[in-house]
């Protein structure tokens, strides 16, 4: 079980956004429709979903997250649903499941000492623990969330597209005009 109790909490939500932005990178690394990349995305914070437990207590959250949701039986299940909703059956199952898989190795190293990962529940409730993780404020989280931030802007500039394709493909549009007009000014 968790050890930092009151820390991580309000914590949280920045790295959702870093797994967010990790989801859209891998994801445009293959050969995908923008359907596939959105969901790539998605599968990149669907473990976060065993945090919903802040909405009725501090004490479910505890108990839960990381839990329910950070282990590989949702990662294969929600991969396989979501491999059913795409165009590249075999790859997108493959490349969500990876998606699934970096979402934990990265709570494992940058969401604090004590949060550690029950791979195999409910089978077991082995804990796959780091004493070395960096807290979430940490200049490791925000070198990630930078890195991804970066590579978000070079798909933007090179490949014309932002993860708001798939859901406001208007302002995708815009906003890629945008920035290749910046890049260009700075060159
Ligand atoms: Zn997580």
């Amino acid at each position: 079980m968790p050890t930092e109790v009151g820390t991580p909490v309000g914590l949280a939500p920045m790295h959702v956004q870093t797994h967010l932005l990790c989801g859209w990178c891998i994801g445009n690394g293959f050969r995908f429709t923008p359907r596939e990349r959105l969901l790539c995305m998605v599968v990149s914070v669907a473990p976060d979903i065993d945090g919903v437990g802040i909405l009725f207590s501090e004490k479910a959250y505890f108990n839960f997250h990381h839990v329910v949701a950070h282990n590989l039986l949702f990662a294969l299940f929600v991969s396989g649903v979501f491999a059913a909703f795409s165009t590249h059956r075999t790859k997108a199952f493959l490349v969500y499941l990876l998606l699934m898989h970096l979402h934990l190795l990265m709570d494992f190293l940058g969401s604090g000492p004590g949060w550690g990962i029950f791979y195999f529940w409910p089978f077991s409730r082995w804990m796959a623990n780091n004493p070395y993780a960096w807290p979430f404020y940490s200049w490791q989280n925000l070198c990630f969330a930078s890195i991804f931030l970066a590579w978000v802007l070079a798909i933007a500039i090179y490949d014309g597209r932002t993860p708001l394709e798939a859901l406001m493909p208007e302002l995708d549009a815009k906003l890629v005009k945008t920035l290749r007009r910046a890049a260009v000014w700075r060159r």
